[in-house]
């Protein structure tokens, strides 16, 4: 690690709180034990007390002018035998001790170091990640929640590696301001050691740091996302040009991008960023597009939340899922979050003991109350099941109907996916197939697109007007086969809802 970039004022206030409070236990649930460590290296500083740290290869040592190993610590045990005997008032940091603690020698050891170190300001810190302390220990311990690194502290460390590798080779650092905050944006959510890796790589290839390695960045995000393994990542594969119609709802999107491209400058103007969308309409007509092609748009990482690894059928695991994913979302932020289905997601069911009513209630308790830059966008089809209190105001921003598509659409969706196809529109009679797609949706305007192709290919022949025209005919468009049901959603909208188009 290069040197140690200073932890914030508020980080230190909190855990300086803890420790001269007298509590005697912290677990600090991260992967970043570095920075766990720099903390607890300026707070012994700063409290005036010796640091020890444990590691399972060197055993405890002590920190500073004087320390050194102390001897016969390597095992759990002797170590922990150790703190209870010394009963000093020290910071002992001990890491990657999350293996045995429900070993019964080790729960006493702990039980007895609570009970010897409530006297005074000596603290034992666990750190490591997806630990679930034992039971019997769980109420002794304070749980520590480290936030995240703030943007200065990105720039500072950043800065750092750039001038330790500087002492190596030649750096040239080509990015724009602009550029620089939509780096030190997208680091969010990194750990400082994946920063450092993914600079110094970028850095290490081809002598300098540009746009492009915002590329790598991304990827970095999407390991995370994946460790989380309630959300998906999506990489970027659609924009606004591929979306034709939806005209209002495009307008609104972009007077609010500006909000995410700089949201310092927008909070300095008085403007919160803004908390998401619900779209709903019929199936098939591009609100999925439209939550892929928001977060190409405005250049942010797009994840998913995937509803059927919320639900876990032990009692509390749904919740903690669902706090996970929101917990990985904001480290991300700015990002966009998608839930696809939300009335199915996480709609308050009534035949699991009250699981998903206590998942529902904790995501509209968090949309109410989000401050960080997560844009959520959700899709709904059935409004049957969505239940009031989702609708209500303060939770989305604005409540979009995306309808089946108007003439004028279907004739932009045929060019659009023609041209997907490397088709010229202009060979086709386009006015003629939006006229013939009456009630089509635009996944069955693609899909009459695609099926034509099919025959076409299977006939050694080329894609024309009569080959979709039949496609269109073979058909029985979204609007005859759920007639009552687009009726009744269009009643719904008309004055709960903006139209998208
Ligand atoms: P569902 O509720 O079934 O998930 P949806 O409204 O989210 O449906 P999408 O998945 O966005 O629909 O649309 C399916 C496909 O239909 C898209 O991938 C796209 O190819 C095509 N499509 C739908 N609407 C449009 C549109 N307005 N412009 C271009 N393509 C569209």
């Amino acid at each position: 690690m290069p040197s140690r970039v200073p932890p914030s004022d508020d980080q230190l206030h909190d855990v300086e709180v803890l420790i001269r409070a007298h509590h005697p236990l912290l677990f600090v649930e991260s992967i970043e034990e570095d920075r766990v460590h720099t903390l607890l290296a300026y707070l012994s500083d700063r409290i005036g007390i010796p640091l020890f740290t444990w590691n399972p290869n060197s055993g405890l040592s002590r920190l500073g002018p004087g320390g050194g190993r102390t001897a016969h610590t390597e095992s759990p045990e002797l170590c922990l035998a150790f703190i209870e005997q010394a009963n000093l008032e020290a910071i002992f940091h001990l890491r990657g001790m999350t293996k045995n603690l429900d070993d019964p020698a080790m729960m006493a050891r702990l039980k007895e170091i609570y009970r010897r170190y409530f006297k005074h300001r000596g603290t034992v810190v666990i750190t490591g990640s997806d630990i679930d302390l034992p039971a019997e220990l769980d109420p002794l311990f304070t749980h520590v929640e480290l936030a995240p690194p703030t943007p200065d502290a990105y720039h500072q460390f950043v800065a750092t590696v750039l001038r330790d590798i500087s002492k190596r080779q030649k750096v040239q650092v080509e990015l724009s301001q602009e550029e620089i905050n939509q780096l030190l944006h997208a680091l969010r959510g990194l750990t400082f050691f994946e920063v450092q890796k993914i600079i110094t790589q970028a850095v290490v290839e081809d002598g300098r740091l540009d746009s492009r390695d915002l590329d790598r960045v991304f990827q970095a995000k999407r390991r995370i996302v994946e460790r989380s393994g309630v959300l998906e990542y999506f990489p970027h594969e659609h924009d606004m040009k591929d979306i034709a119609g939806l005209t209002n709802l495009k307008a609104w999107l972009e007077k609010r991008q500006n909000t995410f491209a700089d949201p310092e400058r927008a909070r300095a103007f008085g403007l919160d960023p803004p908390k998401g969308l619900l779209l709903i309409g019929a199936p098939g007509c591009g609100k999925s597009l439209c939550a892929k092609a928001v977060a190409a748009q405005w250049k942010l990482p797009l994840i998913r939340l995937d509803p059927s690894k919320v639900y876990q059928k032990f009692f509390g695991e749904s919740e903690k899922n669902l706090n996970r994913a929101i917990r990985t979302a904001e480290t991300l932020a700015p990002v966009v979050l998608w839930i696809d289905e939300i009335e199915k997601a996480l709609g308050p069911g009534d035949q699991d003991g009250g699981t998903s009513q206590r998942v529902f209630g904790t995501f509209l308790t968090w949309m109410q109350e989000k401050k960080e830059n997560v844009f959520v966008i959700a899709t709904a089809n059935d409004i049957s099941k969505l239940p009031p209190e989702l609708l209500r105001k303060g939770r989305f921003d604005e409540i979009f109907f995306v309808d089946l598509p108007g003439e004028e659409t279907r004739r932009r969706i045929f060019e659009v996916h023609l041209r997907r196809r490397d088709r010229d529109p202009q060979v086709f009679d386009v006015d003629r197939l939006a006229a013939a797609a009456v009630g089509f949706s635009g996944a069955e305007i693609e899909q009459a697109i695609v099926s034509a192709l099919y025959t076409a290919f299977s006939h050694q022949g080329t894609l024309d007007t009569p080959g979709i025209l039949t496609e269109i005919d073979n058909t029985r468009p979204l609007y005859h086969t759920m007639a009552e049901k687009i009726d009744a959603l269009r009643a719904w909208a008309r004055d709960r809802a903006v139209a998208a188009e």
